[in-house]
């Protein structure tokens, strides 16, 4: 799923995606003509293996999501009346679609590179 930059107003604009058992909502707003900020919730199951002995586990994700988009590079000395206070991560496009599906994956392989346990491995 893909939504265009320039679409994305001050007000907010509502965006949901649901791939295989996860699902990514939340709102995009318009922070300076350059920047729109993500705030968003990823919550479902994931398949993943445990960390220590390798047995299937299920996670439960439930993770907040709030990250900057920037539309081209990303100029931290841009006079455009917005500053990164927070420190938030931010992705760059680079042609003026932001796409819900790259921006989940890569959240999903940042949760994924944690350690996790299965029930034995964490009672342990
Ligand atoms: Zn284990």
């Amino acid at each position: 799923m893909e939504i265009a930059f320039k679409k994305v107003s001050k007000e907010g604009l509502d965006f949901s995606l649901k791939h295989d058992t996860i699902s990514f909502f939340g709102k995009l707003y318009q922070k300076s003509p350059m920047i729109v900020l993500l705030k968003g919730k990823i919550e479902g199951e994931l398949e993943h293996r445990c960390d220590r002995c390798a047995e299937d586990i299920r996670l439960r994700v439930d993770e907040k999501i709030e990250m900057l988009i920037s539309d081209g590079i990303y100029k931290t000395t841009e006079v455009d009346g917005f500053v990164n206070e927070n420190n938030l991560a931010v992705v760059e496009i680079f042609d003026g679609l932001i796409n819900f599906d790259e921006i989940l994956q890569s959240e999903i392989e940042l949760y994924k590179s944690d350690y996790h346990y299965c029930i034995t491995c964490k009672s342990q």
